[in-house]
């Protein structure tokens, strides 16, 4: 998942605000990129699959970096 703006994949969720309810009732979900600030939306079922994906990166390079 990139920034739509500068196209770079350092993505985080961003906070919800009440502004965000008619994004949130379609399915989008608020992400900030780190790099340039800018907010945007996401398909949440993407979100979600992302931040699985990186959950799992994170835990097998640990569960490597364990057995060395
Ligand atoms: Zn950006």
């Amino acid at each position: 998942m990139n920034c739509p703006l500068c196209g770079r994949s350092r993505i985080r969720t961003s906070r919800l605000c009440w502004s965000d309810c008619p994004e949130l009732l379609i399915g989008l979900f608020p992400m900030r990129c780190r790099d340039c600030l800018c907010r945007f939306f996401k398909w949440l079922p993407q979100v979600l699959i992302s931040k699985w994906i990186d959950d799992l990166v994170g835990w097998i390079s640990a569960a490597l970096h364990n057995t060395k």
